[in-house]
């Protein structure tokens, strides 16, 4: 190393949400004992466009927050500031139909409540998500911030990693966190292999006005060439998720206003009125993208770089959120255990924990999404069939509707809204 490397306890690559969230945790848990670094290739502002007028600039892009999410971001003191900006789901409806089938038929209706008056997801826009996030990060004591740069290079030592910048700055860490996204350099240089997949589809985003109320209810068709979703938002607004062929995608997004809306109203549930645009649109590549391993040699994967999944059940970011709990959850008590941070044994704990639920939860949106996306005769009986049987069976919705909560399984101290 040279004279003038820096040293870090934890240092995280991607200061995406997920990335972005985990720092924050450590933050707050291990701070005093931590120095942590993050580094983000783009600015902090670029990545929540929210901060820069202070006021909601809509991209498009939404997310469903589950309960336990929101669990988290309240531990952490945020979510107050984002609450007017969520509106809870109160009910779900699903349908299976051809796009130009006369009506919708609902198959399976699920009440969006976990307990009385106690919703298990929330419906929340990118920028006031981000915003509070992100000044946080900014005023987090133990973190320092290097933005604009990204990581080129790492080198491994018995007892800590050397990463190196493509400005030339290099640090040493005993942990290397890799939350930068599908296309993880964390992840190709510390060989860790992956599973993947194209889709050949690609998912539309764009937020409309709508002309009835929404009441909470989310709305999620199933058309042969992919889900479509109506996600409510507050002020009856939705943000929409519209899964479409790779190539007819691009074509929609290039269509005027009038004509890109009239595609809307035709795929909508005539129940919610009709759709006005109110938002920008865009269009992002969907794929499977699974790495092998969660961990490398004192590396962790965490959020899109360990798991990107089809957005179909709204799940990506809710289970990245879960990652980085379960892993300050596994370094936090292995620090006070005096063990090392980056060793085996710590790693490994986190694996086990996680690993687990990111495979099987990408490949049951895989399964969905073959399911799901065709018009085969026999295969839309089977799904009636079987989204019929789940609306008659109210243990196996309630599973569900848990499953979607974030409260299933063996759920983090963070995501159950208790401190470390
Ligand atoms: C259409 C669509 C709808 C979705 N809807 C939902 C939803 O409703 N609910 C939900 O939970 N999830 C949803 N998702 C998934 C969710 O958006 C992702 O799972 C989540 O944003 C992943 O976050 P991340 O921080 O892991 O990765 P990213 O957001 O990809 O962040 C990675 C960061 O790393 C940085 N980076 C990359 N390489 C480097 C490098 N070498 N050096 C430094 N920095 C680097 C990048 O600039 C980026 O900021 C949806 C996804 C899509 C496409």
């Amino acid at each position: 190393m040279s004279e003038t490397d820096q040293r870090f306890d934890v240092v995280t690559v991607g200061g995406g949400l997920v990335g972005a969230v985990g720092a924050l945790c450590f933050d707050k848990f291990a701070g005093s004992q931590f120095r942590q670094a993050l580094i983000e290739r783009r600015s902090l502002e670029d990545l929540s466009d929210f901060e820069k007028n202070n006021e909601i600039k809509s991209s498009g892009r939404a997310y469903a927050l589950s309960e336990s999410s929101r669990a988290i971001l309240d531990v952490l003191g945020l979510w107050d500031e984002m609450k007017d900006f969520a509106q809870p789901i109160q009910e779900v409806d699903i349908s299976d139909s051809d796009l130009d089938s006369p009506f919708r038929p609902i198959f399976l209706n699920f009440s969006g409540e976990i307990a009385l008056g106690k919703v298990g997801a929330y419906i929340i826009e990118h920028e006031p998500l981000a915003a509070p996030i992100y000044r946080a990060l900014r005023a987090a004591p133990s973190l320092e911030i290097f933005e604009g740069s990204q990581l080129e290079a790492m080198k491994h030592h018995a007892s800590y990693v050397e990463l190196e910048l493509d400005n030339g700055v290099s640090f040493s860490t005993f942990l290397c966190i890799g939350a930068d996204g599908r296309g993880s350099k964390v992840r190709s240089l510390a060989e860790i292999k992956t599973i993947t997949s194209d889709y050949e589809q690609d998912g539309i985003v764009v937020t409309v006005d709508l002309s009835q109320p929404h009441n909470g209810k989310a709305v999620q068709h199933f058309l042969p060439s992919g889900p479509f979703a109506i996600l409510p938002l507050p002020g009856d607004k939705a943000s929409l998720v519209w899964t479409e062929r790779r190539g007819k995608a691009a074509d929609m997004c290039a269509l005027s206003d009038e004509d890109f809306i009239s595609e809307v109203n035709l795929r909508f549930s005539p129940k919610l009125g009709t759709a006005t645009l109110a938002g920008p649109r865009k269009h992002f590549p969907l794929s499977l993208v699974l790495a092998r391993s969660f961990i490398g040699d004192r590396v962790v994967l965490v959020g899109d770089a360990a798991h990107g999944v089809h957005p179909l059940a709204g799940q990506g970011m809710n289970l990245g959120l879960r990652d980085v709990a379960a892993l300050v959850e596994v370094i936090v008590e292995t620090k006070r255990l005096g063990l090392d941070i980056g060793g085996n044994v710590a790693l490994e704990r986190y694996q086990q924990w996680r690993r687990f639920d990111g495979v099987m939860s990408a490949l049951a949106m895989d399964g969905m999404k073959r399911l799901f996306s065709n018009d085969n005769d026999f295969l839309r009986e089977l799904r009636g069939f079987g989204l019929r049987l789940v609306d008659r069976l109210p243990p196996l919705k309630e599973f569900f509707v848990k499953e979607a909560a974030g409260m299933n399984g063996d759920v983090p101290l963070l995501m159950q809204g208790k401190k470390l």
